[in-house]
């Protein structure tokens, strides 16, 4: 490793974005991401770790060869440096834009010590919409059908990660998705203004370039089960997610224009809602909402809210500010665009008009305690402490499970108390030939632990169909834990 001594670039180069004004007036996109020359000079920041120590790849879930492909990038390589990324990595525009990267490979990168950690998301967004822009794309060798079929139920980041590397081996490899569109989260949860539908296309047709078959609207469970996929298909993977909300047991929580997140996040960004009536799908457009949650999904709808058009967002957290589980990036993001945060409260009752519409949501105060299994600190109410904030809408962004109604056909496919799927450290479930991975398997995590896994199971399956080995036993590994 060199430090290049006083050449060393202390200062990121900074990223444009729009300024809120602006932004929250549309739903494009919020950063618009370097030059080749902004980027060519943050890259020539890297101090080129020698790849078998580089702390950012031990930190990147799919292990992504950062260094090199930072050397290509400043030497203006680009289309080298998409095809290192894509040797782990086949979603960089989107990985580029949403991965948590200040708590993964950025977190560990060694210039932190001397100056700023090198920008890698922001550079590996760059190379993505670089190349999608001047139609570069990696030259990808399939090889020779090895005559092995595979089913992949779910088109979400672990799918699609398991699909593509099992490909890329030369096996067939059938998705199937229960939406009318694939991608998952990223395309009916994750709004436009952070992550473009357009990008995901895109970076999907790089799958069926290399004969990945995507199947929509087959709910496996009920359009087809999975003992049908286990007749036809050599082994199936399991990449079903967690989108099933988690609601409040409190009084007045049907009220009239209290959605769950993933109802609200689906009609405005699968369904386009905010285009209504061009789109056929309405939502509600409120004056005051309170959003409930500290998280990604709060930070979405909140944002999303302020966009259609609602003069007063509240973000209400029973936590602090610290212990927000949302991106870092997005909650300054959503706090720049005028969204007014309210912590350590907790909502106890909601308030309905005569119309039976809500009309207030009545909260309590909370202190922190004891750290819980978590480890978080366990909020704890401040009896008589109630107050009321007036609302005409609320959006419950509290966290999201796994479907335990879709496999009940097969009883034998074992989960957890909270409905993750079990498996062992090989992504085997209880079922022979059955694979999962994704969320799951760990419960709401983020796309690049879903694509980690998607990556690690296709590498089991694939020896799984060579040798026909499965143990006689599924020892649980708790994935989850790793969150
Ligand atoms: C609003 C929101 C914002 C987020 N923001 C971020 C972020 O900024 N950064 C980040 O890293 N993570 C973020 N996350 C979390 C991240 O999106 C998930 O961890 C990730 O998408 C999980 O990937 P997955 O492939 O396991 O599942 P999913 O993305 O949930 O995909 C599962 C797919 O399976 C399909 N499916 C389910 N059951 C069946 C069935 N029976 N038959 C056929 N298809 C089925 C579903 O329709 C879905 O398309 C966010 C999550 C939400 C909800
Ligand atoms: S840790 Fe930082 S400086 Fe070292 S190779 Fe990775 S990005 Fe470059």
């Amino acid at each position: 490793m060199s430090t290049g001594g006083s050449r060393v670039k202390k200062k990121r180069v900074p990223v444009p974005r729009r300024e809120p004004a602006e932004r929250i007036r549309d739903f494009n996109e919020v950063v618009l991401g370097y030059t080749l020359e902004q980027a060519m000079e943050e890259a020539s920041r890297c101090l080129q770790c020698p790849l078998n120590f580089a702390p950012c790849v031990k930190g990147c879930p799919v292990h992504v060869n950062i260094p090199g492909f930072l050397r290509k990038l400043r030497e203006g390589d680009v289309k080298g440096a998409l095809e290192i990324i894509m040797e782990t990595n086949p979603l960089p525009g989107i990985t580029g834009r949403v991965c948590p990267q200040e708590e993964q490979c950025e977190r560990n990168c060694i210039m932190g010590r001397i100056g700023d950690r090198i920008n890698i998301g922001k550079l590996e967004r760059f190379v993505a919409d670089y190349a999608r822009k001047h139609g570069i794309r990696p030259e990808v060798k399939i090889p020779p059908s090895t005559g092995k079929k595979i089913a992949i139920v779910g088109s979400g980041p672990a799918g699609l990660t398991a699909a593509a590397e099992l490909r890329k081996m030369g096996h067939e490899v059938r998705v199937f998705e229960a939406l009318h569109e694939p991608g998952g989260v990223l395309v009916y949860g994750i709004p436009e203004f952070r992550l473009p539908k357009e990008i995901v296309r895109y970076e999907l047709e790089y799958l069926s370039k290399i004969g990945v078959e995507i199947l929509t609207d087959v709910v496996v469970g009920k359009t087809l089960s999975l003992r049908d996929l286990l007749t036809e298909y050599d082994a199936v993977f399991l990449g079903t997610g967690a989108g099933t909300p988690n609601f409040l047991n409190i009084p007045g929580v049907n009220c009239l224009n209290i959605y769950s997140a993933n109802e609200f996040l689906t009609r405005v960004n699968l369904m386009k809602a905010y285009l209504f009536p061009e789109y056929d799908t309405p939502i509600k457009k409120p004056n005051r909402v309170a959003v409930i949650g500290g998280g990604n999904t709060a930070m979405d709808a909140a944002r999303s809210a302020l966009r259609l058009g609602s003069r007063e967002v509240y973000v209400l957290y029973r936590r602090t500010k610290e212990l927000m589980t949302a991106r870092q990036e997005e909650v300054e993001n959503a706090e720049e665009e005028g969204v007014k945060f309210m912590f350590l409260v907790s909502p106890v009752e909601f308030v309905c008009d005569d119309k039976g519409r809500v009309k207030a949501v009545r909260l309590i105060k909370m202190r922190l305690g004891e750290p819980g299994r978590d480890g978080r600190p366990r909020p704890i109410p401040i009896p008589g402490s109630e107050f009321e904030l007036e609302v005409d809408a609320v959006i419950i962004a509290i966290g999201q499970t796994p479907n335990r109604i879709l496999f009940k056909d097969i009883p034998e496919l074992k989960l957890t108390e909270k409905g993750t799927i079990v498996v062992d450290e090989k992504y085997r479930t209880t079922v022979k030939g059955v694979f999962a991975g994704g969320d799951a398997i760990r419960g709401e995590s983020t796309v690049v632990k879903a694509m980690g896994d998607g990556w690690k199971a296709a590498r089991s399956i694939d020896e799984y169909l060579k040798t026909g080995e499965w143990p006689p036993e599924i020892k649980p590994h708790d994935f989850e834990a790793e969150n």
